[in-house]
């Protein structure tokens, strides 16, 4: 009996979603909606069956240029440079309820587009929280009165004051991991500071960035402000990246696009922060609270299916607990429910397309190969779609690929450890440094690792935070430069002027 699986004419979606797929999702240029001047479209298929969904604007290089010239344009010469904070203030808190009264829709168009669970509210919540939060922020940008430390002689007095001005036009290049937090936590800091931009989704994930960006509008966002381009990343991101007319550069993906997207910022000085890759350790004391901490453990990384960038890929575990907690966790990987996000049964969604399927596969055939051993899956699941099992390896030789390298996919590699020395080493020994979850009941103990621990984010005994917009995110090492979200994108969305009155 073979089984049966729904496709995605079954999928129980709303009307307007239905009625949104069977549209080109085409780029917004200073406001007005338009296809790519070549008329070329890409497909967009649904990583949970493959069936094509969409289609999109496969935007080349004179579209990003249009696009640019728009942000340019909305930034030099029109109003939205005379709008107060409050304005914009305003515009933020209409998308963020936007956001809310969307939300069934939203969710049910991210789960298209990336393949995860549609009922799961968290990420339309964290795009709420963007928005409100620069929101806040857009009404309280202000420099500084100083004094400075030297007067000239025939100078009396000199007082010094400094202006936070908005950097100019600001390219957002997103990944597909997070496509809808990923563009409200670019969006919404550029607004709030008086930004302008040009920002460009995935090509993986072209759905939900086409309807907010519809939203974006209805909350009165005025035209050219924000500009988005579908498109490859080979030919628009890099086009958008090398454009001197751009200002900053904010880039969330990989870390070898961000090295790429790095040079080009340098050939124009261009500001730039990167978000980029992790292999994030995960660590668990022996007198961690093991009813909750493999649980959460193997949350940090079967979550989003493994494509998470702060996924605690690498499971350190002191070794009197190891075999309980990889059992637990081995229970966990082979009770998961899998399946299509639009099953509201289903735990665990699929890889976001059948290349990075492909790429996960190799990863767990080149662990085989290396001679670690597999403790539960290692294989695809055969089904339509791009689905994987959650997989463990322990025994991985220290260089092996899939102990060192980002796979992006739910696999597990676990090693024991002695003590606290012993395991500072193994962790910080990766040219990563995203994110780290510490498990202990030792106050004390949980303090000196993290501390010790080279990484942005550390979360103590539970699974990693999901993005907060208060809370400052980035990487060391190769994971990137700069922190975004948090006070901190104000700074980086602002130019400081000093001014100086000679009295
Ligand atoms: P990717 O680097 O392949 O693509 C990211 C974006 O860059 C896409 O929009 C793509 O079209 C574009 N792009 C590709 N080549 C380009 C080029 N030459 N010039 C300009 N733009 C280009 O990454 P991905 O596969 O979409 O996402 C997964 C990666 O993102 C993982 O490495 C993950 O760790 C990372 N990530 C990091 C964070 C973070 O905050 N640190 C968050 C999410 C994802």
């Amino acid at each position: 009996m073979t089984a049966k699986y729904l496709s995605v004419a079954e999928y129980n979606l709303l009307p307007n979603v239905k009625e949104y797929l069977s549209k080109e999702l085409k780029n917004c240029i200073g406001g007005k909606w338009q296809s790519a001047v070549s008329g070329e479209t890409f497909e967009k298929k649904d990583p949970a069956t493959n069936e094509v969904v969409a289609h999109a604007s496969k935007s080349g290089i004179a579209d990003v240029d249009m696009a640019v010239t728009a942000a340019r344009r909305a930034f030099d010469n029109s109003p939205w440079k005379k709008i107060t904070g409050a304005e914009r203030q305003d515009i933020l808190l209409r998308f963020a309820d936007l956001i809310d009264k969307n939300r069934e829709e939203l969710c049910q168009i991210e789960c298209l587009d990336l393949g995860r669970p549609a009922t799961d509210p968290g990420h339309c919540m964290m795009g709420i929280n963007f928005a409100k939060y620069y929101a806040g922020l857009a009404t309280k940008i202000s420099g500084e009165t100083l004094t400075p430390m030297t007067l000239l002689p025939h100078v009396d007095q000199v007082f010094s004051y400094t202006l936070r001005q908005p950097v100019g036009v600001v390219a957002a290049v997103i990944p597909w991991n997070a496509p809808m937090p990923m563009f409200v936590s670019k969006v919404a800091p550029a607004i709030a500071t008086g930004c302008t931009m040009v920002i460009k989704p995935a090509s993986d994930t072209p759905l939900i960035a086409g309807r907010l960006m519809e939203l974006l509008q209805e909350a009165g966002v005025p035209d050219g402000v924000v500009n988005l381009i579908q498109g490859p990343g080979g030919v628009a991101g890099s086009r958008l990246v090398s454009d001197p007319r751009i200002n900053k550069i904010t880039f969330t993906g990989s870390t070898e696009v961000g090295k790429s997207i790095a040079k080009a910022a340098m050939e124009n000085l261009t500001r730039i922060s990167l978000e980029l890759g992790g292999k994030s350790p995960s660590i668990i004391f022996d007198d961690a609270d093991m009813k909750s901490a493999p649980f959460e453990a193997s949350l940090c990384v079967f979550m989003n299916c493994g494509q998470i960038c702060v996924a605690g890929s690498r499971l350190f575990i002191q070794k009197k607990r190891f075999d309980e907690v990889v059992s637990a966790i081995q229970h966990r990987a082979e009770t998961m429910k899998i399946g299509p996000g639009m099953d509201p049964e289903n735990e665990m969604g699929p890889l976001i397309n059948a290349s990075q399927k492909a790429k996960v596969l190799q990863y767990m055939q080149k662990g085989i190969d290396s001679g670690a051993r597999l403790v539960t899956g290692g294989k695809g699941i055969d089904r339509p779609g791009n689905f994987v099992k959650p997989t463990i390896f322990v025994d991985v030789d220290k260089k092996a690929a899939i102990y060192r390298e980002e796979i992006f996919g739910p696999v597990l590699i676990a090693t024991p450890f002695n003590d606290l020395e012993d395991l500072i080493t193994e962790a910080n020994d990766t040219n990563y440094g995203l994110a780290a979850n510490i498990w202990t009941k030792d106050l004390n103990n949980a303090i000196k690792t993290a501390a010790a621990v080279n990484a942005g984010m550390i979360t103590i005994n539970g699974a990693t935070l999901p993005p907060d917009p208060n809370l400052p995110f980035g990487g060391f090492k190769q994971s990137g430069i700069g922190r975004e979200n948090g006070k901190s994108a104000i700074d980086y969305h602002t130019e400081v002027k000093t001014v100086s009155i000679v009295m």
